[in-house]
């Protein structure tokens, strides 16, 4: 039984589907255990439901079906949780069921999440051979002791073989999730993940830091002292470290977060920072089309009864303004001035003249080639920056 808005957003078909390209997420919610630190839509000990659920999300994208034609799916994306978790023949089904129902461009992007813990070569040769061309193995940090303390599943070996087992299974496009701001980690232990990481020469690196969200277990350790993250100082340090290291390793970083050697950014991602459309499947997956926003259920088991996009919420022009700001100011290369011009008919520079000003006599902001974008200075207190812009 489907609920509440899903009619509202079929009903809605006029103005969907008009721009050509889409991009795809389905999420895959299952792990082996839950990492201290985690508060996604993820859960251990469910694995009896996995075959119900991807049953589920290949019917949830048959449901799009009609609407996905005259659209290109430019990237895939096969995340969680864990996907790696999934049996071999849970894997395949999905694939071939994109494959079928999917116009995917034939330069698809097509990345799978693995967690090191999770992969076979077995499994990876099967991923391969079914397209998918790009993997982003949660390595996290390369310590094992950081590891324990986050209560990864996972050793700096394991990750090791993850990397070496995708490469000879002939998948070319690897990324690496490094982790920073972990429970007892110092600047030295963060230089030996950034040097361990480049060893093992991925073409793409993303550097997050920590943010302990309430309510997991790690906040409990840290709110009774059992353990101590680096403060807001060391994390700064450590995002300097990321930029400089990499920077020489020849990664450019073109988004707060993430690096990459030349034409290896992640085309899924740059879909989210640049506002393209895109369809998410699954339990707590959210999706845009044609500026209008919409979210499955986060519970596995509403999802599994079908309960679809529980929130709808069409863009105002105030918001897509917003959003195009925030997105578009964590990447490198700035916001597009003259693409903004196009779609609001408004001059974003002559609306904030003051302000602009005023970040750029503090060394904040830059606007070159038609691009506003944040020095490295204003990248560090980005959302101090966004809160003056949107004033
Ligand atoms: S593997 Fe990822 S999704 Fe699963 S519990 Fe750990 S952080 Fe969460």
């Amino acid at each position: 039984m489907q609920t509440s808005n899903w009619g509202a957003v079929q009903g809605n078909a006029a103005p969907l589907f008009q721009q050509k390209n889409l991009s795809l997420y389905l999420h895959i919610p299952f792990c082996k255990s839950k990492c201290l630190y985690c508060d996604f839509a993820s859960w251990a000990n469910q694995d009896h439901w996995m075959a119900d659920y991807v049953d589920a999300l290949l019917s949830e994208l048959d449901g799009w079906r009609a609407k996905l034609e005259g659209r290109t799916v430019q990237t895939v994306y096969i995340g969680g949780g864990t996907p790696t978790l999934l049996p071999i023949n849970l894997l395949e089904k999905i694939l071939y069921h994109i494959r079928k129902v999917a116009p995917l461009a034939p330069q698809a992007e097509i990345t799978i999440e693995a967690n090191p813990g999770t992969v076979t070569r077995e499994k990876l040769t099967m991923l391969r051979q079914c397209g998918v061309n790009r993997l982003s193995i949660g390595a996290q940090a390369m310590e094992d002791r950081l590891l324990k303390g986050i209560g990864r599943i996972h050793t700096v070996a394991e990750t090791c073989e993850a990397v070496a087992l995708g490469r000879s299974c002939g998948i070319e496009n690897i990324n690496l999730d490094l982790m920073i701001g972990l429970p007892e980690q110092s600047g030295r232990d963060w230089f030996q993940t950034l040097e361990a990481a480049i060893a093992l020469k991925p073409e793409h690196i993303s550097a997050y830091t920590l943010i302990v969200e309430e309510g997991t277990p790690l906040y409990a350790l840290v709110e009774r002292g059992a353990v101590t993250p680096p403060d807001e100082d060391e994390t700064i340090e450590m995002q300097r470290a990321a930029i400089d290291r990499l920077q020489s390793a020849g990664y450019a970083r073109y988004e707060i977060s993430n690096y990459a050697l030349p034409d290896r950014e992640c085309r899924h991602n740059l879909v989210y920072w640049l506002r393209g459309d895109y369809l998410g499947l699954g339990c707590a997956a959210h999706s845009m089309i044609d500026n209008v926003r919409f979210e499955n259920p986060r519970s596995l088991q509403a999802y599994l009864r079908g309960t679809r996009a529980i929130r709808r919420v069409p863009l105002s022009r105030e918001e897509r303004m917003e959003e195009t700001l925030m997105l578009s100011t964590r990447l490198i290369r700035g916001m597009d001035l003259n693409a903004y011009r196009r779609e609001f008919g408004e001059d974003f520079v002559a609306t904030h003249t003051k302000t602009l000003d005023r970040l750029l006599n503090m060394g904040l902001v830059e606007i070159h080639a038609n691009h506003l974008y944040l020095t490295q200075k204003g990248l560090e207190v980005q959302n101090a920056v966004l809160v003056e812009l949107l004033a």
